[in-house]
This record gives structure tokens, C-alpha cells and sequence, in this order.
């Protein structure tokens, strides 16, 4: 799936299914929400913490229901996010072309 095929998908099941886009500022704050559960997952996963019984124990899950809501706000304020990030990586590659080969701590 493409994320122009994503925002697509996304934006047929709000339209049949969630009636409507909760507000930006609503999706900011169930996005940074979703944020911070992935971090919870990556904590106990990776971190010194340990998982409570019955918790939700799925890296996938999570950064799925991140992007889910990533999509929402890229419908809602007309952005592309395939072209976005499309642009991203020609910025990235102009920028940091030689930064991080060049950096003696990732060695
Ligand atoms: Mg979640």
C-alpha cells in the first residue's frame, strides 16, 4: 500500500464509518496520545521496565494506530504525505549526505 493508497483508505472509512475528522487539535492530542503508548510498548520492550498483565504488548499496533492518525491529519490539511516524504529524503540527502558517514560515534 502506498501512503497515497493509505490516505485514501483512511478517508473512505471516516467518510463510511467515523461519520467525520475529529478537529485538528483533537487528532494533535490523540496523536501525540498514540505517541506516547508506542513509547509505553518501547519502554517495557527495550526499556527496565516489565509489561502488566493483560497489557497491550504490540510494537506493530501502535505504530500502526500513529500513522492511522498521521493520515487523518494529512487528509484533513490537504497535505500528500508520499510527496512529503518524497522531499523529505532529497532534503535529508543534501543535508546529511556526509554527516553521518563522517561521525566516529556510529563506528
Ligand atoms: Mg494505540
Amino acid at each position: 500500500m502506498t501512503l497515497r493508497e493509505a490516505q485514501t483508505a483512511v478517508d473512505r472509512w471516516i467518510k463510511e464509518y467515523g461519520v467525520r475528522y475529529f478537529s485538528e487539535l483533537t487528532n494533535m492530542a490523540c496523536l501525540t496520545e498514540e505517541v506516547g503508548e508506542l513509547a509505553r510498548v518501547i519502554a517495557r520492550k527495550y526499556g527496565d521496565q516489565s509489561f502488566k498483565e493483560s497489557e497491550n504488548t504490540s510494537l506493530g499496533e501502535e505504530m500502526a494506530d500513529v500513522l492511522w492518525v498521521l493520515l487523518c491529519l494529512a487528509n484533513q490539511t490537504g497535505t500528500d504525505l508520499g510527496e512529503e516524504l518524497r522531499r523529505s529524503f532529497e532534503k535529508k540527502t543534501k543535508r546529511d549526505c556526509n554527516r553521518h558517514i563522517n561521525n566516529p560515534k556510529l563506528k
